[in-house]
């Protein structure tokens, strides 16, 4: 009966819409391509990627957040994968690719349910009891964690990226790091990952890292008479420059004859002279500067046997003022001895090819540096993504105090309690648990095919292992089959376990739940048909 009815456009022209399965399929694909980007990556046997920006500069990861944010996704459901990783990282500091992993996964098999017509919203309402229920397995399976778990915690994070070899050495230097800098508050531990200032200098190898305790300049003396170390350093922060002041006008001198010159220039020095033997006068032995120091203040300094640093970074003064209990002082007229603050030693060292200056033996015993090291700027900049990983891992694991085992085996426990868990539901969602359970299992899997070995094979290993319940059961990526993971000594932070589930179930949830997207920009990312063929560059 509407025959011969005008249609009518909502819409501005221009704009595409796909809707229902269309959009679902397409969606998911997009998503699924995220996910299987990363995937080669999972894990102790996991590759790396090589990215090239569009400027050419290049980065070599096994990092999945640093992945996904170096590569240049439009799609929108691609995006709210890459959120995953992103909110993985800000959070845990780990299990990036596993969150992205089972979100792919998530989806995958959600669309085999859609095609069996279940509807989205009971595949979601099925996600969110098996999420909650994962939540409280992975209570129920957590493991109180001491300080040698702690070492393997990061070490776990470690395994698997082209720092791994030398992981006992970075464990060990991350856990020192967690350790110095964690603090009490009410009976509960809080790291503040701030208070560990790391500072990368190529060259050397990773061995040659190290743990300060202190603060660390990538600055050398302005002055090659000054003094290379300077003990029981009285410290003077001063953030404006200690040169002859520019004046605010343009202003002209007319210089008639030499005598005036060397009057104006003699009055410059004695002005400079004069600064110099105000901050002298203070007490301070040694001067950071945020700002320049002129020659001839840098002459008179070192003549005075005082050691002087000049631009320093802003957080680098900020971090020495909380270490030394020194007064950032500007105007250096009100500089007194109450506002110097106090190290042991400041010391300039070669480091490499280039001189840098630590300042240690401070009363804020909680600033502490790590110097990071390594071959070229490629194998430093991985070192500290590694660095970032693993003490990232300590301090959530010292916080939270309980860790879980790894290799896949948390995920194949969970799995085979979820399974009976839906039994007890029955039903549509009973389906829409079991598919959930049956995505945990990408993660043993994917640490399977990682490592070369027969993923089904081993699956089946592993759920014979959790039927008897050996519960830490995990993939052994080495020599093949499943071992238990608490004598391999592999754990990880079970917040970082927990969060990856929760945001991986919450995003394919989410992305489920879209039948109609409706995008204004022209040339949208929109292939027709919902067919989505992947990412042109992995
Ligand atoms: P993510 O970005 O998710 O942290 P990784 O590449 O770091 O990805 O891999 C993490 C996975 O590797 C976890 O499931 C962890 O349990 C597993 N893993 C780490 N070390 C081992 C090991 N020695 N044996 C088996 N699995 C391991
Ligand atoms: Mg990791």
């Amino acid at each position: 009966m509407y025959s011969g009815q005008q249609p009518i456009f909502i819409l501005k022209e221009g704009t595409e819409r796909t809707s229902g399965r269309s959009a679902q399929s397409n969606n998911i694909a997009a998503a699924k391509a995220v996910a299987d980007s990363v995937r080669s990556t999972l894990g102790p046997k996991g590759m790396d990627k090589m990215l090239v920006d569009s400027m050419g500069d290049v980065v070599i990861t096994n990092d999945g957040a640093t992945i996904l944010k170096e590569m240049d996704i439009e799609h929108p459901a691609a995006k709210m994968i890459i959120e995953i990783a992103k909110t993985q990282e800000q959070h845990c500091y780990d299990g990036t690719t596993s969150a992205v992993v089972i979100a792919g996964e998530l989806l995958k098999r959600s669309e085999d349910l859609v095609e069996q017509n279940v509807h989205p919203t009971v595949i979601c309402e099925g996600f969110r009891l098996a999420s909650d229920k994962a939540s409280e397995l992975i209570e129920a399976h957590s493991i109180a964690v001491n300080q040698d778990m702690l070492e393997e915690v990061a070490k776990t994070a470690l395994t698997g990226k082209s720092a791994g070899a030398v992981k006992e050495f970075l464990a060990d230097i991350s856990v020192r790091a967690v350790l110095s800098v964690a603090q009490d508050a009410d009976g509960e531990i809080v790291v503040d990952l701030d208070d560990i200032k790391v500072q990368k200098k190529q060259g050397g190898s990773i061995k040659d890292s190290s743990l300060v305790d202190g603060i660390i300049l990538d600055k050398e003396r302005v002055h090659s008479g000054m003094p290379r170390s300077v003990t029981d350093a009285k410290v003077a922060l001063i953030n404006s420059a200690i040169e002859v002041k520019k004046t605010e006008v343009d202003a002209k001198i007319q210089i008639t004859d030499p005598s005036m010159l060397s009057q104006f220039l003699d009055e410059e020095e004695q002005y400079l002279k004069s600064l110099v033997e105000k901050i002298q006068a203070s007490g301070a032995s040694v001067i950071i500067c945020q700002k320049g120091i002129d020659d001839m203040a840098q002459h008179y300094m070192a003549k005075a046997g005082l050691f002087a640093i000049r631009r320093a970074k802003k957080s680098d003064m900020e971090a020495l003022s909380k270490a030394t209990g020194g007064r950032i002082v500007t105007n250096i007229d009100d500089l007194s001895s109450d506002d110097l603050g106090n190290a042991s030693k400041v010391e300039e060292r070669k480091i490499g090819e280039s001189d840098m200056v630590f300042v240690t033996g401070c009363p804020d015993a909680k600033s502490v540096s790590v110097l990071l090291r390594g071959g070229t700027e490629h194998v430093v900049d991985e070192v500290r993504r590694a660095f970032d990983d693993a003490v990232g891992v300590v301090a959530v694991a010292h916080e939270d105090g309980v860790v879980l085992t790894g290799g896949g085996s948390v995920a194949a426990a969970i799995s085979r309690d979820l399974r009976s868990y839906a039994e007890g539901i029955g039903g549509r969602e009973q389906m829409a648990i079991e598919a959930f359970s049956g995505a945990l299992e990408v993660i043993p899997r994917t640490l399977a095919e990682n490592a070369g070995l027969d993923p089904v094979n081993t699956i089946i290993d592993l759920r014979k292992a959790h039927s008897e319940g050996k519960s830490h059961f995990g993939v052994n990526v080495y020599e093949g089959g499943v071992v238990d993971m608490s004598e391999a000594q592999v754990f990880e932070p079970s917040r970082v376990v927990e969060q990856a589930i929760q945001s991986a179930s919450e995003t394919a949830v989410m992305i489920l739940r879209i039948d109609d997207v409706i995008s204004s920009r022209a040339g949208s990312p929109m292939p027709e048909g919902g067919e989505f063929d992947g990412m042109g560059m992995m």
